[in-house]
């Protein structure tokens, strides 16, 4: 049992990463508080890990809500006594976002308030309470596109991945030495919903796959393996990283010199 005696909040656990991530972590013992927007799959997912036997409670948090992500912490340290892990994964990838000329203000705004300023509330009331319990670790979903640009436009997407690396770079500085650990998961391109819905002909989804050496999408389940591990004392001299599991995308990019 990996995450035994621990309590982990999870953002986005109705679906794809988080909820992959939910189950593992419950599964390694942990407490999940699982949030996220839509209540019918959140609810399930807490079901499922209950089914298990494991324990968890689900909390309705947008976190684009300064008011919600304070209330998802402090019901996490009223249900479980205290919070060790934080995974900010929740994140959209809007239909309409695509190049700086084409992308709406509205679009661009809406995609920085969820990807980036709700990894930002998630930090703001999540640390306060991982030194309250003596340390512990964050993982914040950022992705491969923080790292290189994407062929298939995603301008808002692209630029709030960016920041949550960066955010996180400095967020593993400034809390170090308070035992807290933070890391960026960045995954590649996944077979979820959300990237299936954006490369939505076989031709996006061609040319995406052509650059990925593994030559598959990844899984969530793939993911949620990662943030076992960074949110587990295996990782305890882990921090500040953009922790890549992207089938070599990035990789692939790298030029000799670079
Ligand atoms: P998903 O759509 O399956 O899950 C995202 C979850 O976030 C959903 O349950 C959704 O309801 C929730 N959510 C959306 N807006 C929210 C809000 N305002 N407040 C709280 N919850 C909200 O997608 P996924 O693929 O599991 O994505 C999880 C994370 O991984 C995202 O940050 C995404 O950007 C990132 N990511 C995904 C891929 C990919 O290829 N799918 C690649 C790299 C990074």
């Amino acid at each position: 049992m990996r995450l035994k005696d621990k309590v982990a909040l999870i953002t986005g656990a109705s679906s794809g990463i988080g909820r992959h991530t939910a189950l593992l972590f419950a599964a390694e013992g942990a407490s999940v508080v699982a949030t996220d927007i839509d209540d019918e799959a959140g609810k399930q997912t807490v079901s499922d890990i209950e089914a298990e036997d494991g324990r968890a409670i689900y909390v309705h948090a947008d976190v684009a809500q300064e008011a919600d992500c304070r209330q998802m912490v402090e019901q996490a340290e009223s249900t479980f006594g205290k919070l060790n892990v934080i995974f900010n994964n929740a994140g959209i990838m809007h239909p309409q976002d695509d190049n700086a000329e084409t992308t709406s203000l509205d679009i661009w705004e809406l995609t920085m308030a969820i990807n980036l300023k709700g990894v930002f509330l998630g930090c703001k009331y999540g640390i306060p309470a991982l030194r309250r319990a003596g340390g512990g670790s964050i993982i914040n979903t950022a992705s491969f596109v923080a790292l290189m640009g994407a062929a298939t436009p995603q301008i808002a997407y692209t630029a709030s991945k960016g920041g949550v690396l960066a955010m996180t770079r400095e967020l593993a500085i400034v809390h170090a030495r308070e035992n807290i650990r933070v890391n960026a998961l960045c995954p590649g391109p996944l077979h979820t919903e959300l990237l299936m819905k954006f490369l939505d002909t076989e031709a996006k989804k061609q040319r995406r796959l052509v650059h990925i050496p593994v030559g598959r999408f990844g899984e969530a389940k793939e993911m949620a393996e990662a943030a076992l591990f960074l949110a587990s004392d295996a990782s305890s001299y882990v921090t500040g990283t953009d922790f890549r599991v992207d089938g070599g995308i990035t990789s692939a990019y790298v030029t000799p010199e670079s």
